[in-house]
C-alpha cells in the first residue's frame, strides 16, 4: 500500500477488514467515498454510528432492533404462540419476505460448531429455554441452516424441548446443504417451512 498516503491506506485498510471485500473492492470503495461530497460522507459514516449505537437485541426473541420489543413481538396479529427459532436476523428477515409466516422467532445468533469452538452457552439457547417456561407455547419449528453446524443445534434443541412435552418440528432439507437460509429463494423457503416434520 506504499503507493498511496497514509490516510488513504488507512481507510482501504479498514475497508478490506469487512466481510467479502477483497483487496481490489476496498481500493475502489475508498476513491468512490474520497469522491463523494462532504455530506454524503457524513451520512454515511452518522448512519453506522448511529446503528451501532441505538441497535440492540429485542427482550424477547433477540433479534436486532432498536426498541425494547421488536415490531414482530409487539404486533397482536402474530400468532405468539409459535416460535421460529433462526441463526441470525437475516434469516428472519428472509422469512419474513415471504410473508406467509404469522408467528413469532426466536434468534440465536450462531450455532453449535465444535469445531469453531462455540458451544450451547455462546449462543441465545438458554434465552429461548427461559422463553418455553414463562410463555405459552405451541410449537417450536427449528429453522437453522442445513449446514453441519445448523443439523447439530436443530438436534440439541430438539432434545432440550423434548421433555416439556411442547411439540418441535424441523424445517424440510429442501434446503440444499450448506446453504445459508437467506440466499435461498422465497419458495425453497415456504416448501421448507410448509414440509416440517415434528421431531
Ligand atoms: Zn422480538
Amino acid at each position: 500500500m506504499d503507493y498511496y498516503s497514509k490516510e488513504i491506506s488507512k481507510l482501504i485498510q479498514e475497508l478490506s477488514g469487512l466481510p467479502g471485500i477483497g483487496a481490489k473492492t476496498a481500493q475502489r470503495l475508498a476513491f468512490h467515498i474520497l469522491n463523494m461530497s462532504n455530506e454524503q460522507v457524513q451520512d454515511l459514516a452518522g448512519a453506522m454510528l448511529s446503528a451501532k449505537q441505538n441497535v440492540k437485541y429485542c427482550k424477547r426473541c433477540f433479534t436486532l432492533t432498536d426498541e425494547e420489543l421488536c415490531p414482530i413481538c409487539k404486533n397482536a396479529a402474530r400468532n405468539q404462540k409459535q416460535i421460529m427459532v433462526v441463526e441470525n436476523t437475516r434469516d428472519l428477515a428472509a422469512y419474513e419476505k415471504t410473508g406467509k409466516f404469522d408467528g413469532v422467532y426466536h434468534v440465536l445468533h450462531g450455532a453449535i460448531s465444535p469445531m469453531l469452538g462455540i458451544g450451547p452457552g455462546d449462543i441465545k439457547l438458554k434465552e429461548l429455554m427461559q422463553r418455553l417456561q414463562t410463555e405459552e407455547v405451541d410449537e417450536v419449528i427449528i429453522a437453522t441452516n442445513s449446514s453441519l453446524e445448523g443439523e447439530t443445534t436443530a438436534m440439541y434443541i430438539s432434545k432440550l424441548i423434548k421433555p416439556t412435552g411442547i411439540k418441535v418440528t424441523r424445517i424440510a432439507s429442501g434446503v440444499p446443504v450448506g446453504g445459508d437460509l437467506e440466499y435461498i429463494d422465497e419458495v425453497t423457503l415456504l416448501r421448507a417451512l410448509e414440509g416440517r416434520t415434528e421431531l
